[in-house]
């Protein structure tokens, strides 16, 4: 069986300047993965080269064993939350309904099993009652997951988040780590970029620990250990201190 990704000799540049460069890394599916690193580490660099949203210097990324293009269908994207423009008239049923057109096929309008099955989604995550909201009325956690259910619409099979947790209020980060494993379990396969180390062991079945270079891989508890941290996050021992993790 082919694995849910596979990375091969990937690199990155802005501008002739390298921000990710030679990451390989497979992973099966089922797996939550957490990719991990220091501020600039080229985190969501990664994510948006693997999603084809920016071009990449060399690299092979295959879904499924096919290429991305032929996966599309199988791949949701949520952005970090600071990169969407929240003023961008739409309601939240919209908003979710929208996450169901790869399904849905071109010319193809919306029908009421659409909605029914955007407000099903809206549901898993909490959110039915403000189905008629605008996106841009809420709160942090309500947006984000209001865009997982937009992500759950499409019905994918492999799952990428950036930052999903930031500024967003607890029981949201609840709810949606909640349904993260739901989704794993069920044979899915999500990959969150995650820079808040102090749950890391909690969430994640696998890290990535990113510094331009792939400093680690595997599972957490082989990733998440001092020596291996270290070598990312250089002269912050007294950041891993404190996080308990043995220096
Ligand atoms: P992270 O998500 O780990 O914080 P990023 O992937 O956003 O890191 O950024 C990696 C590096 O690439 C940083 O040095 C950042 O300044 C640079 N970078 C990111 N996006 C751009 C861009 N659009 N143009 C030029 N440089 C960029
Ligand atoms: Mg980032």
């Amino acid at each position: 069986m082919n694995d849910a990704l596979s990375v091969k000799n990937l690199f990155v540049s802005y501008h002739g300047n390298e921000a990710v460069k030679n990451i390989s890394f497979s992973i099966e599916r089922g797996n939550l993965v957490g990719i991990i690193g220091p501020n600039g580490a080229g985190k969501s660099t990664l994510l948006k080269a693997l999603l084809n949203l920016i071009p990449k210097d060399t690299g092979e990324v295959q879904v499924y064993g096919k290429k991305f293009h032929e996966q599309r269908k199988s791949i949701a994207y949520v952005p970090q939350r600071s990169n969407i423009d929240w003023d961008f008239p739409i309601t939240v049923l919209d908003t979710v309904v929208l996450g169901s057109y790869p399904t849905l096929g071109w010319f193809k309008r919306p029908k009421k099993a659409h909605r029914d099955w955007a407000l099903q989604c809206l549901q898993r995550v909490g959110m039915e009652d403000f189905s008629k909201r605008q996106i841009g009325e809420l709160s942090g956690g309500q947006q984000q997951r209001v865009f997982l259910a937009r992500a759950l619409a499409q019905k994918a099979e492999i799952f990428f988040l950036d930052e999903p947790f930031v500024g967003i209020d607890a029981a949201s980060e609840e709810t949606i780590i909640h349904i993260l494993k739901e989704l794993k379990e069920s044979g899915k396969t999500i990959l969150v970029v995650h820079h808040d180390l102090s749950k890391v062991s909690d969430y994640f079945d696998q890290l990535i620990l990113l510094n331009k270079e792939l400093i680690g891989f595997g599972a957490v508890n082989q990733v998440f250990c001092a020596d291996i941290l270290s070598k990312a996050y250089s002269g912050q021992f007294s950041f891993l201190d404190r996080l308990g993790v043995e220096v």
